[in-house]
């Protein structure tokens, strides 16, 4: 007896690898493999959210009002342009609906975010890698890859697991040379904890455009990554379309009481934000003095390459989970020799230096 069958494309998908969160060997484990927020939640957002269960059995606004003024006040722009959803994620998933049929093609870099392909595939399209440089995105070979078929660009600025990021010029460059009916995504996850003053996260582009979405998340800086909540913001005719397509309720009110609340907590984000700069220059420095090699971040996690001899990042990582760290490893391609590591608690930090100097025997 044969069942339902699938789409063809279904069921070839890969289904998402997240970062672990429990170790075999160890007894205790420090999960820093996911990017999550060192300085646990807002606790504002706690509370807000706490706040919400007497109203449960009420279905959440389905137009996220509040939420959609309080993201538009603090950065001055649309509200009626922006877009709410289940994590970031979702929103590159509604995006690859709305926008990809099954056999168009949409474009993403080599070691970037693996929910790019998963999210092209779910719909039928053709998933191309385009080749990166130095770790870093490469707008001409983005450009060179750029097909009649091609109808959505992802960009991860800045990219995850790599960390690094591209100056406003370079996507400026990147958005004057695509054809417009092409989709540039630009996915501004890490923005926040962007300090270079030559970044833009996409904001000022989608103001003067009719083809760039740029999403956002509260999983990250925020520290809200259980509830799912990311947002996106575009033109109008985008944003529109985005809307159509997403299920009406897809936020749950605890989502948005909790995002309005985090948005409000200025003084947890400067405070976790000043945490991250000084605990990323700190790791940085300590393992590149241990000889290992620290792509430069612009996010909240840094990529650490294992060079030379036989230490591997391989071998490195099963040392880690053995003492109970778990750090994020790419067990293929290029990334192969590298392990990502998330700022973690300063006791957290110190530890992974302590054990990979003890692991390379430096
Ligand atoms: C973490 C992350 C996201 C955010 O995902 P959510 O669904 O909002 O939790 C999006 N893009 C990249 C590159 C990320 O690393």
């Amino acid at each position: 007896m044969n069942g339902p069958k699938a789409h063809d494309w279904i069921n070839e998908l890969d289904v998402y690898i997240s970062g672990k969160s429990e170790t075999a060997q160890a007894a205790k484990s420090i999960k820093l493999s996911a990017n999550e927020s060192a300085m646990g939640p807002s606790p504002m957002a706690m509370a807000a959210y706490v706040n919400e269960a007497h109203k449960l059995h009420r279905y959440p606004d389905p137009a996220y009002n509040v939420l959609r003024q309080t993201i538009a006040s603090r950065y001055a722009i649309d509200m009626k342009r922006i877009i709410c959803g289940v994590g970031s994620d979702e929103i590159l998933k509604l995006a690859c609906r709305a926008y990809l049929n099954p056999g168009d093609e949409a474009l993403y870099m080599a070691h970037s975010f693996s929910m790019y392909p998963i999210a092209i595939k779910s719909v039928g399209g053709v998933a191309i890698e385009v080749a990166d440089s130095d770790y870093t995105a490469n707008v001409d070979n983005i450009l060179a890859a750029i097909s009649d078929k091609t109808r959505i660009i992802f960009l991860a600025n800045p990219n995850n697991p790599t960390g690094t990021y591209l100056p406003k010029a370079e996507i400026e460059r990147l958005w004057m040379h695509i054809p417009d009916n092409v989709l540039l995504i630009l996915d501004a996850a890490y923005a926040e904890y962007v300090d270079q003053d030559d970044y833009e996260a996409g904001i000022e582009l989608v103001e003067r455009s009719k083809n760039v979405l740029m999403t956002r998340t509260f999983s990250k800086l925020y520290g809200i990554a259980a509830l799912r909540l990311g947002w996106g913001y575009a033109c109008k005719e985008i944003s529109q379309t985005l809307d159509k397509v997403r299920d009406p309720f897809n936020v749950p009110s605890s989502a948005q009481v909790a995002g309005v609340a985090a948005l409000k907590d200025t003084e947890f984000e400067e405070m976790a934000l000043t945490y991250n700069k000084k605990w990323r220059a700190w790791l940085t420095e300590n393992l590149t003095i241990l000889g290992l090699t620290v792509i430069p971040s612009q996010t909240n996690f840094i990529l650490i390459k294992f060079e030379g001899d036989n230490k591997s990042a391989a071998a490195a990582n099963d040392y880690l989970l053995r003492h109970g760290y778990i750090l994020r490893y790419y067990n293929s391609g290029e990334l192969e020799n590298c392990l990502r590591l998330t700022v973690g608690r300063d006791d957290e930090n110190k530890e992974v230096v302590k054990l990979l100097k003890a692991f390379l025997g430096t």
